[in-house]
């Protein structure tokens, strides 16, 4: 991807808009940029600096993104919204063209870090009640208050406010910026490393053939504590590649897949309510280290199938006027509203779910499908908005 077109390849002390930014290291990457933690010489801080590939479609994205972020920033002066906000933009040429550069506030480590830091065993409940107020009152805001939609929500796309590790936090750990490019470092190429492993880790995955049996959880990661009573648990909401107004939606196929809802497999027109259910599906990761869903393909039916017949074995049966709502209805039920090619399912109502394989109480375990289960429900208007949401009693304890 480092190539015309594709990704700038950036080194340690880089200079950006007329030397105001240095790059100092890699924070991450998406499919349409990579990201630099930067020193901002005007400011003396920190700053996230989003470097969009160069091709015309990713230079349109990054604009629209622009534009989402503009909104979201001029909206919130007194940064309390729980979303990221918009420091300025720039353009930067290099040798694979000219890329669109977003300057972002410096957060911290994604919720998918902090699962995997808990070895994927789930965060305690106080923890994740803390995570979740902060997305919904960062979803109340886009929704009720800007009219966007996000449309891929999900625990890479929330950030938390600091870094798991002190010794990674520029400011914290006290490490003076570096001013000046070193010689001879390149550490631009990491992603293709970064990528490697994770098509190994999918393959992994892949492996595992025939129906998903619920049973199966993230395969062969041992299970131990790790404390995470000293992390603040504040977080915001990022990544507005695909956001989108929601009088205008861009997309048919929106959300990463074991985040996607129901409407938008059928295809029956989506509305902010596609958050919603992707907040559940958050929430369910954060208490129990394992994704709600994880579709796969297999013999005889489509990811599409096995990813409705899971939502169905955990939350019951689809209501008819949902199963005939949308353009793709017809491909996947029969006309007496049952899957055509998954014949039989297993039902496992998610209160028993969360008593039987994560081992909750069962008050625990029926108060927190009590807080999930509203916000999974299959007619998405039916769903609670984010501001409802944040009235309900399981959030204050
Ligand atoms: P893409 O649109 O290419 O997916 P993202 O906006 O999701 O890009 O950013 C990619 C990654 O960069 C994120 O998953 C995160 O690890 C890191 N990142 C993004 N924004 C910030 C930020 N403001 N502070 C710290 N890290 C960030
Ligand atoms: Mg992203």
């Amino acid at each position: 991807s480092y190539r015309k077109g594709g990704y700038h390849a950036v080194r340690v002390g880089d200079q950006f808009a007329g030397g105001r930014y240095i790059a100092q290291r890699k924070l991450g990457w998406g499919q349409f940029s990579t990201v630099w933690l930067a020193y901002d010489t005007r400011n003396s801080t920190y700053v996230a600096l989003k470097i969009q590939k160069s091709a015309a479609l990713f230079a349109e994205a990054a604009l629209h993104e622009i534009d989402v972020l503009s909104s979201i920033t001029e909206g919130d002066p007194s940064n309390s919204k729980c979303v990221v906000q918009l420091i300025d933009h720039f353009k930067h040429s290099g040798p694979n063209g000219q890329h669109h550069c977003m300057v972002l506030e410096f957060l911290g480590d994604s919720l998918l870090r902090l699962v995997r830091y808990r070895r994927y065993k789930g965060l305690p409940m106080n923890k994740v009640r803390e995570i979740c107020k902060c997305i919904l009152i960062g979803l109340d805001y886009l929704h009720r208050e800007l009219g966007i939609i996000h449309s891929d929500l999900k625990p890479e796309n929330v950030l938390l406010l600091s870094t798991i590790d002190p010794a990674k936090d520029p400011v914290r750990s006290g490490q003076s910026p570096i001013l000046e490019r070193p010689e001879g470092s390149n550490v631009g190429f990491s992603s293709v490393v970064e990528k490697k492993l994770k098509r190994k880790a999918r393959r992994a995955v892949a492996k595992i053939s025939g129906r998903n049996s619920p049973l199966v959880g993230a395969v062969g990661v041992p299970k131990s504590d790790r404390n995470v009573d000293g992390i603040d648990v504040q977080c915001k909401i990022v990544d507005f590649g695909n956001a989108c107004w929601a009088d205008k939606p861009l997309a048919v196929e929106i959300q990463t897949r074991q985040y996607r809802a129901p409407e938008v497999i059928l295809q029956t027109g989506y509305s902010f309510f596609v958050d919603m259910w992707s907040f559940a599906c958050i929430a369910f990761e954060l208490a129990t280290g394992d994704m709600m869903f994880t579709p796969k393909p297999g013999q005889g039916f489509s990811e599409d199938e096995d990813h409705l017949a899971l939502m169905m074995e955990l939350l019951g049966k689809m209501p008819r006027k949902v199963v005939v709502s949308g353009a793709k209805s017809k491909d996947f039920f029969d006309r007496h509203g049952d899957l055509k090619r998954i014949r039989r399912l297993k039902f496992w109502p998610l209160d028993k779910f969360l008593t039987d394989k994560y081992n909750f109480s069962a008050s625990d375990a029926r108060e927190f499908s009590e807080f999930l289960l509203p916000l999974l429900d299959f007619s998405p208007e039916k769903r609670p908005t984010a501001q409802q949401c944040l009235e309900h009693p399981w959030l204050s304890g």
